[in-house]
């Protein structure tokens, strides 16, 4: 029941994704209808209901364009498990606040990268100037398409590339 599930709005515009217990609450509810179905199905004693992968909302919301949050996992990913001053490749990443929190850096995407342990070590406390490193590109916020927003979960749910394409 902890299978993601993408939510459309009634005009197909990628919303969010729930579980699917919520999912399937909204489609009993007939707040929402099946858009795609591909995972079989869920039996009960007495019934059998569809396992949603992508639902739409049968109303209209009006919620501002999903926002990724600012977390590790989508900060590696921003930065495609790279460090950002060494260039290695690795799972094995921490953040660092390029200004650092004790200078007054903030917890913000411009101010966070991605580093492997040795890099943070090195820069300890200091400026990337001080410790005489360097950036390989500017931090940014990651690109706000659906693509990118929802893009975690496509490798295991490749259904949902059609419907987050173009928003
Ligand atoms: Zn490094």
């Amino acid at each position: 029941m902890q299978a993601p599930v993408l939510v459309l709005n009634a005009n197909f515009e990628p919303v969010n994704v729930c579980d699917m217990r919520r999912a399937v609450g909204l489609l009993l509810a007939e707040k929402a209808s099946l858009v795609v179905n591909g995972r079989g199905e869920i039996k009960t004693i007495s019934q059998s209901f569809p396992r949603p992968s992508v639902i739409r909302l049968q109303k209209m919301v009006t919620r501002p364009r999903p926002q990724l949050k600012l977390t590790r996992r989508e900060v590696f990913r921003r930065d495609n498990y790279t460090c950002q001053y060494c260039g290695k490749k690795t799972s094995d990443l921490t953040i660092d606040h390029v200004i650092p929190r004790h200078l007054g850096g903030r917890h913000m995407w411009k101010n966070v990268v991605a580093a492997c342990p040795a890099c943070n070590h090195r820069k300890g406390g200091r400026l990337p100037e001080e410790a005489n490193m360097h950036l390989r590109r500017q931090p940014a916020e990651p690109p706000t398409s659906a693509n990118y927003v929802f893009g975690r979960h496509l490798a295991e749910n490749a259904e949902w590339e059609t419907f987050l394409t173009g928003w």
